[in-house]
């Protein structure tokens, strides 16, 4: 489907593939697996890149959602880590915890003509490539130096 000054829209989010159900029983791993590199850019590619985007609005700490989603399918991996932690230094931990359907998710424009840009298994996604290639200690921005004792 065309919409949306041309863009191709699709609808459909891309799932998150589970650890199948026999295994479940026999391991303390992870049921949800995960997006990897081509489930992230696909999903990353359903973004619309909103000029006006309310799904930064809705997140509690203003992440630049559409920033760090066009670094991503750039393949600029570290900068949309970058990105993220201007104001976010744990993207694996929020990736998972968040209620990301209950805020920038669910004031995605996306949600209105389909389903929602999946903002929190993308950052998911990038959190944990970096602990897979090693994590990085993030520098404090100077303003919240001042808050550790
Ligand atoms: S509202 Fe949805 S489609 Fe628009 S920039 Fe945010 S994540 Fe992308």
């Amino acid at each position: 489907m065309r919409g949306m000054a041309g863009k191709n829209i699709i609808k459909e989010a891309v799932p998150m593939r589970k650890l199948p159900m026999n295994e479940r029983r026999t391991t303390f791993k992870e049921v949800a697996l995960g997006y990897n590199l081509e489930e992230a850019l696909k999903e990353a590619s359903r973004c619309l890149q909103c000029t006006d985007p309310p799904c930064v609005k809705a997140c509690p700490l203003h992440i630049d959602v559409p920033g760090f989603i066009k670094l991503l399918r750039e393949k600029k991996f570290e900068e949309a880590l970058n990105k993220i932690k201007e104001v976010n230094d744990f993207p694996a931990i929020t990736g998972r915890v968040c209620p990301q359907e209950l805020l920038c998710q669910a004031a995605c424009v996306m949600g209105k003509i389909g389903e929602p840009i999946n903002i929190g298994r993308l950052e998911r996604f990038l959190g944990d490539l970096e602990i897979s290639r090693g994590i990085r200690i993030p520098s404090l921005p100077k303003s919240r130096e001042k808050k550790w004792p």
